[in-house]
C-alpha cells in the first residue's frame, strides 16, 4: 500500500480535542488507501516546561539526563494519538524512538540520525496495522542511551522516516498554512508560496524562518523527499500548503523567492590584528571551541601589516566571544588593540535560485536600502542569497521595502 508520513507539531496536538482533529485527518488518508506513519511532537509548551525543570534541578546538567527528560513529551503524545486512532477504529500503535529503533550519534541534545530500522514497523503493516505513531525528536545512541535531535527535531524525524520508508510524501502539519515570501507579521503583503525549491527553503530555514528545522530540509534535499508544509487548522485541498521540492518541479518562479531576517545579531570587530598567515585560524578556532556561531566574516585591507577583522554572531553569544578572544590574547596567540561589539544589528537577506541566472539583484537590493537611508554594515553573498547587516531599528523597514521592490506579493 502507498505510504504517507504525516507529522503533527506541538500546536496541532496541544489538547485531546486537537489530537482528535489530527487523528481524523490521519483516518481520512487511511480510508483513501494509505498506510500512514504519524510523527508527533510534544504537546505545545511541554518541551519548554521539561527544559525548565532540568534547568531548575541542575543548571550544568548531564546532557544524557537532559535528553531522558525532554524526550518524554513526545512519548505522551504518541500514546495518546495511538489511543485516539484506536477509538476511531483505526488499527494503530505507538513507538518510541528506541523501539523502532531510530539510531543516532551520541551527541546528546543535538544527535544526528544514523539509521532507521524498517522491518519491525513494516511487519506490523503486513499484519493489518494501518498507522504507526512514532514519537518525534528522539532516538537511541550506540551506548543505548536516549538522545534528542535538537529543538524542532521532530521535523527531521518525519523526513528521515519518509526517506527510510520511501514514502510518497511527507506532510508537516503546523500552525501556519505554508511558507511565505516573508513573515506576515512584518508585512501584510507577504504571500504564501505554492512551491519552493529545497535550496531556497534551506536558506530561509537557516535564516530564521522557523517553519522547518534546517536539518530536515537538508535531509529532504538529499533523499528527494517531497515535503509539504500545511495547516492543521484548515481544510486542505490538493493545492494547500507549500510543497518543498526539487527546482525542476517548479515551472516558474520569481528571481527572489523570499526575504528572510534574523533580528538578534551582533557585529564584533577586532581592531588592528597582525595580518599574518594563520591569523584567521587563530581567531576563529577559539571562537568555534567556545561554541560561538560565527556567520558573516569580513577582513579589511591591511595597513602596515595590521588589519581589522569583523564577524557577526547571535547577540547572546557576545560575552562568550569576548571571553574567548581575551583568553586567546592572554595566551599570546593573537593580538588586537580593541574589541568593539555592536549589539544592535539585524541581518536581512534576499533568497532565490533565480539569482544564479539573473544579474542585478544585489545592485537593486543596495539601491532600495540606500533610498530608505539604511546604512549597510556588512555584506555577504552566496549563489542564491545576499545578506546585509544593518541597524536593528531599520529591520522591518528594510524587509518591507525589499518585499515591495522585488514585487514578492505577485506570483511569477
Ligand atoms: N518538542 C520538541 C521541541 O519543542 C521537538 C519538536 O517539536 O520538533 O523542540
Ligand atoms: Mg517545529
Amino acid at each position: 500500500m502507498p505510504l504517507l508520513v504525516m507529522k503533527f507539531g506541538g500546536t496541532s496536538v496541544a489538547t485531546p480535542d486537537r489530537i482528535r482533529r489530527a487523528a481524523k485527518r490521519v483516518g481520512r488518508e487511511v480510508a483513501a488507501g494509505h498506510d500512514v506513519i504519524v510523527i508527533v511532537s510534544a504537546m505545545a509548551g511541554e518541551t519548554n516546561r521539561l527544559v525548565g525543570l532540568v534547568d531548575d534541578v541542575s543548571p550544568l546538567y548531564d546532557a544524557r539526563e537532559y535528553d531522558a527528560v525532554v524526550s518524554a513529551g513526545e512519548n505522551v503524545t504518541a500514546g495518546l494519538m495511538a489511543l485516539t486512532l484506536q477509538e476511531m477504529d483505526v488499527p494503530a500503535r505507538s513507538w518510541q524512538g528506541w523501539q523502532v529503533p531510530l539510531k543516532t550519534t551520541s551527541a546528546h541534545g543535538a544527535a544526528r540520525i544514523e539509521d532507521i530500522a524498517t522491518d519491525n514497523i513494516r511487519a506490523k503493516f503486513g499484519q493489518g496495522m494501518r498507522v504507526a505513531v512514532v514519537a518525534g525528536f528522539q532516538g537511541i545512541s550506540p551506548e543505548g542511551r536516549i538522545t534528542t535531535l535538537g529543538r524542532g527535531g521532530s521535523d527531521t524525524t518525519a523526513v528521515a522516516f519518509a526517506a527510510a520508508f520511501g514514502a510518497e510524501r511527507c506532510d508537516i502539519y503546523t500552525d501556519v498554512d505554508g511558507v511565505y515570501t516573508t513573515d506576515p507579521r512584518i508585512t501584510d503583503k507577504a504571500r504564501k508560496l505554492d512551491r519552493i525549491a529545497f535550496e531556497e527553503m534551506l536558506e530561509l530555514a537557516s535564516l530564521g524562518a522557523k517553519v522547518l528545522q534546517t536539518r530536515s530540509v537538508e535531509l529532504a534535499m538529499r533523499y528527494k523527499v517531497r515535503l509539504r508544509v500545511l495547516s492543521s487548522f484548515e481544510d486542505n485541498d490538493e493545492r494547500a500548503g507549500t510543497l518543498v521540492c526539487d527546482e525542476e518541479d517548479i515551472l516558474e518562479n520569481n528571481v527572489v523567492a523570499g526575504v528572510a531576517f534574523s533580528r538578534d545579531e551582533a557585529k564584533m570587530t577586532l581592531v588592528s590584528v597582525a595580518d599574518r598567515p594563520g591569523i584567521a585560524a587563530a581567531i576563529f578556532g577559539p571562537l568555534a571551541d567556545a561554541g560561538v556561531n560565527v556567520d558573516m566574516i569580513v577582513q579589511n585591507i591591511s595597513e602596515e601589516g595590521r588589519t581589522d577583522m569583523t564577524f557577526s554572531c547571535p547577540v547572546d553569544q557576545v560575552a562568550r566571544a569576548e571571553k574567548a578572544m581575551v583568553a586567546a590574547r592572554e595566551r599570546g596567540e593573537i593580538n588586537f588593540h580593541e574589541l568593539v561589539a555592536d549589539k544592535d544589528v539585524a541581518k536581512v537577506s534576499v533568497v532565490g535560485i533565480g539569482m544564479r541566472s539573473h544579474t542585478g539583484v544585489a545592485a537593486k537590493m543596495f539601491q532600495v536600502l540606500s533610498k530608505e537611508g539604511i546604512n549597510i554594515k556588512v555584506i555577504t553573498t552566496s549563489e542564491i542569497k545576499i545578506s546585509v547587516l544593518i541597524d536593528r531599528k531599520y529591520m522591518e523597514l528594510a524587509v518591507q521595502a525589499l518585499h515591495d521592490a522585488f514585487e514578492l506579493e505577485k506570483a511569477a
